[in-house]
């Protein structure tokens, strides 16, 4: 139910500002990304009406775009070997491997990021100032491994491809080194807006590790009503197909009603009320 909140505020929104929506793959992690898994999302979406505009756009596609990007960033980037635990022992990095310039092929290379004040600006949470150094420090763009990391691959194809993202507020602060490579990499910025997660009502996040219980396809029109109440949308007690309901929230949709908070998700009976 929480990806599909999601995926529906987004559908809604950029539909109503007559925009395509796109489906992509996050698929660069070879080890952690689980091609089953992903196949399964899409086909649910497409049972729920939610098709993206044109093919599913795959991360794993797109890796020379982000050798460009590291070598732009070559500059005020730099070589860390610096071990897991020393990581571990300090939560924003300190600058430790800063002198470090020549290229060793195992290992990660890293951004050093400047101390000037930000303000970013999140179409529902509002607007926040901050300070790259003290916020996130030096974070890693390209992994010892020698793969891209999530912030450089989310944002070269934010700041190519999308003029607005939605997505969920668990991924908040990882928006914030992302905006920051957009900056540095002279990209375009989204307009972004993170909507609030769905929970238990002890206040955990509905996910595979706490057993969220899987989407019934069988039920797409349902979840979907459900999906517009959960995001405040107010709609109506009635029986309409998966594409009405999506006509209906194309057309109703107000990114001003999602709440701060959503109601909690009681996992043992639908909410339907
Ligand atoms: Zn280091």
């Amino acid at each position: 139910m929480g990806s599909l909140i999601t995926a529906v505020a987004s559908y809604c929104d950029i539909k109503q500002r007559g925009g395509n929506w796109h489906v992509r793959l996050d698929d660069i992690d070879p080890l952690r990304h689980d091609l089953n898994a992903s196949t399964q999302i899409i086909e649910s979406l497409n049972t729920h009406g939610l098709a993206g505009d044109g093919p599913v756009k795959q991360q794993s596609h797109r890796i020379a775009r982000y050798k460009a990007a590291r070598n732009l960033l070559s500059g005020t980037a730099y070589y860390c070997d610096c071990s897991r635990s020393k990581l571990k022992a300090t939560p924003i990095y300190p600058g430790y491997c800063r002198s470090k310039g020549a290229h060793q092929a195992d290992h990660a290379l890293r951004l050093h990021v400047d101390d000037q004040s930000r303000t970013f600006h999140d179409g529902i949470k509002g607007s926040l100032d901050f300070n790259a150094q003290q916020r996130f420090g030096d974070f890693v763009i390209w992994r010892r491994d020698n793969l891209v990391t999530y912030h450089l691959a989310t944002a070269v194809d934010d700041g190519e491809h999308y003029s607005h993202v939605l997505r969920g507020e668990d991924l908040y602060e990882q928006t914030l080194p992302q905006l920051y490579l957009i900056e540095q990499l002279n990209l375009k910025e989204p307009a972004y807006a993170h909507i609030p997660i769905l929970t238990y009502p002890d206040g955990t996040k509905l996910s595979k590790q706490t057993h969220a219980p899987p989407l019934d396809n069988s039920m797409a029109s349902r979840n979907l009503r459900t999906a517009f109440d959960f995001l405040g949308q107010k709609p109506p007690n009635t029986t309409l197909s998966s594409k009405d309901w999506l006509e209906w929230g194309v057309k109703h949709w107000q990114l001003a009603a999602i709440p701060t908070i959503l109601k909690p998700f009681h996992p043992y009976h639908d909410s339907d009320t």
